[in-house]
C-alpha cells in the first residue's frame, strides 16, 4: 500500500468513503460502467463538429508527434513525476487524470485535444460572434482543448478589434469645478443656435450671470470684438473656459487671451462636460429664446432670469453686481440698495450641494475611475495626448479604449481546406489561403496602443489652429496588402502601431 496525497487523486478515493452495508451485485456494477462509457462516447459524438473538421482533427492528431506520444503515455500510464516526461508532454502532466482516448482521439474529458497545427485556426473561430469571454469559454468547454487555451482565448477576446471598437468606458466620477472666490474670476463661453440665429453665451462661473450676444459670424475676430468691451467694463477674468471648437482653439484667440493675461482652458475634444457651466447656461438660454417671441421679450426674460433666486438663495445679479436689479415688478427701494450676500457662506452651500449631486451621479451611473494610461498626459486632468495617422490628438480618458497586443490574427486570415489537409496560414492552404497568408495581415499593436473612440477624428480638428490636434501628417508608405476584393492597398507606416 502506498500513500498518495489527496491533491493527486483525481477520482473518488474508495478507501476514504464509508462503505454501504448492503452489497451491490457485480452485474449491476458492470451495467453502470457500461452506461457511463456509452454516455461518454455518445456525448463525444454529439460534439458540434462537421464531418470535414472531424477528419481534419483525426488526421492532425495522427500526424502530430505530441499527440502520438501523449496517446502512448495515456495507455502506458503516467510517471510519478513530470521530470520523467519529455519536455513536450510536461504541460499535460497537471491534467493527466482527465486525459483519455476516445475514438482514437486524445481527449481531455470530452474535449478533443487539438494539435498545434490546428490551434490557431480554432482559436480564431472560438470568438466568432463576439459573444464575450464567458461564452467563448463555454464553447471551448464542449469542443476543443490544448494547454494554455484559456490564456490564449482571453487574449484573443480582449484583443478583438471589432469588440474594442464597440467597447465603451464606464462613466468616471464627476470632477466638479470648484466655485471661484469672487465674480468674474472665471467665465465660460459657448455658442448656441436658436430661432434661426447664432448667439454667443458668456457666463460667470461664480454667479451664473449670463451675457447673451447675437452673432453674425463665429470667427475669432467677431468673438474678440464682443469680449473686449466686456473685459473693459468688468475687468479681465483670470480664467476663460470653452469647448475645443473654433474659434476658441485658434491661434488668434489664444493670442487675445495672452494679451489680456487670461488663462484659456479648453475642454478635451468630444468631452464638453468639462465646460459644464456654459453647457447648462446654453440650455437655459435656448429655453428662454425659444419661448420668447421677440428680442425685446428675450431681454426681459434675461432680466427676470438674472433676478431670480438660484438654489443657493441668491440671484445671479446679487452675486455678480452686489445688488438686485430693478425689474417691471414693484419692489421697495431698500431691496435695490447694494448689499453683498455672505459670499463664503454662499460658496460653502454651493460646494455642499455640488458634492451631493456628485455623489448621486456617481452612484446612479456606477461611475468608477479608469486606470491611468501611459501615453503622454496633457496638462488638463484625465486628458492625454495620443498619436494616430501621423497626428497628435488630445482626448479625455473616457474617450480612450485600451487595446492589448493581439496574439492571434483575424479569423479570415486562416483558411480551412476542405480536402482535409492541415489548413490555416501555416500549411496546406488553398491558393486563396496562401495568398492571404502572404499578405502582411493586420498591424501588430504595441501593448499600450490607444485608439481614439469613436474613430476616426473629424470636424473641429480642421479649425484655424486646432489647438493640440493637428501637428503633422505623414505620407502613406511602406507595406501593402490585398483586400478580399482583390484591391491592393497601401497602409501608412504609422499603422504599424495604430488602427483607426
Ligand atoms: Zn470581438
Amino acid at each position: 500500500m502506498k500513500f498518495v496525497p489527496g491533491k493527486e487523486i483525481h477520482g473518488p478515493d474508495v478507501l476514504s468513503r464509508r462503505p454501504l452495508k448492503e452489497t451491490i451485485p457485480n452485474q449491476d456494477i458492470l451495467r453502470e460502467e457500461i452506461c457511463v462509457a456509452a454516455l461518454t462516447e455518445a456525448n463525444l459524438m454529439t460534439q458540434p463538429f462537421s464531418e470535414a473538421i472531424w477528419k481534419q482533427v483525426t488526421r492532425a492528431q495522427a500526424e502530430d508527434p505530441t499527440s502520438n506520444q501523449l496517446a502512448a503515455t495515456i495507455i502506458k500510464g503516467w510517471p510519478q513525476h513530470p521530470d520523467d516526461l519529455d519536455n513536450q508532454l510536461k504541460p499535460f502532466f497537471s491534467v493527466r487524470g482527465e486525459l483519455n482516448i476516445q475514438h482514437s482521439l486524445v481527449c481531455k474529458g470530452n474535449r478533443i485535444y487539438t494539435p498545434k497545427s490546428l490551434q490557431k485556426c480554432f482559436l480564431s473561430r472560438l470568438p466568432e460572434g463576439h459573444l464575450g469571454l464567458e461564452k467563448c469559454r463555454s464553447r471551448a468547454a464542449v469542443s476543443v482543448w490544448w494547454p494554455h487555451l484559456s490564456t490564449q482565448l482571453t487574449q484573443a477576446v480582449e484583443g478583438c478589434e471589432e469588440c474594442i471598437r464597440q467597447r465603451k468606458n464606464p462613466k468616471e466620477p464627476l470632477m466638479p469645478t470648484t466655485l471661484p472666490d469672487y465674480p468674474w474670476q472665471m467665465v465660460g463661453a459657448d455658442f448656441l443656435h436658436a430661432q434661426g440665429k447664432e448667439y454667443l453665451l458668456i457666463i460667470d462661473y461664480f454667479s451664473t450671470f449670463p451675457f447673451l450676444i447675437p452673432m453674425k459670424k463665429k470667427t475669432a475676430g467677431a468673438v474678440i470684438q464682443e469680449l473686449e468691451p466686456l473685459f473693459s467694463i468688468f475687468g479681465a477674468p483670470e480664467i476663460f473656459r470653452s469647448d475645443n471648437g473654433p474659434p476658441f482653439n485658434s491661434f488668434e484667440f489664444e493670442a487675445f487671451c495672452r494679451t489680456w493675461e487670461v488663462t484659456l482652458i479648453i475642454s478635451s475634444p468630444r468631452y464638453p462636460r468639462s465646460n459644464g457651466k456654459a453647457e447648462a447656461g446654453v440650455k437655459k438660454m435656448k429655453d428662454i429664446l425659444n419661448k420668447c417671441s421677440s428680442m425685446s421679450d428675450t431681454y426681459r426674460g434675461l432680466l427676470a432670469y438674472r433676478d431670480a433666486q438660484l438654489q443657493d438663495g441668491c440671484t445671479p445679479a446679487q452675486l455678480f453686481l452686489g445688488r438686485k436689479t430693478r425689474t417691471l415688478l414693484p419692489v421697495l427701494p431698500a431691496e435695490l440698495r447694494p448689499q453683498w450676500p455672505d459670499l463664503p457662506a454662499v460658496k460653502q452651500a454651493h460646494q455642499e450641494r455640488i458634492q451631493r449631486a456628485k455623489e448621486h451621479h456617481d452612484r446612479v451611473t456606477r461611475a468608477r475611475l479608469l486606470k491611468p494610461l501611459s501615453p503622454e498626459p496633457a496638462t488638463e486632468p484625465r486628458s492625454y495626448w495620443v498619436s494616430a495617422l501621423g497626428r497628435r490628438y488630445r482626448r479625455n480618458r473616457e474617450a480612450l479604449i485600451w487595446a492589448p497586443t493581439p496574439t492571434i490574427q483575424r479569423p479570415d486570415f486562416y483558411h480551412y481546406s476542405s480536402s482535409g489537409a492541415a489548413a490555416s496560414s501555416a500549411q496546406g492552404a488553398s491558393a486563396e489561403g496562401a495568398q492571404r497568408s502572404a499578405s502582411p495581415g493586420p498591424p501588430q499593436l504595441t501593448p499600450e496602443v490607444l485608439r481614439p473612440s469613436p474613430p476616426p477624428l473629424t470636424g473641429n480638428t480642421t479649425g484655424s489652429r486646432a489647438r493640440g490636434n493637428r501637428v503633422e501628417r505623414s505620407r502613406p508608405s511602406g507595406e501593402s496588402r490585398l483586400r478580399t476584393s482583390g484591391r491592393r492597398i497601401k497602409r501608412p507606416t504609422s499603422l504599424r502601431d495604430y488602427e483607426l
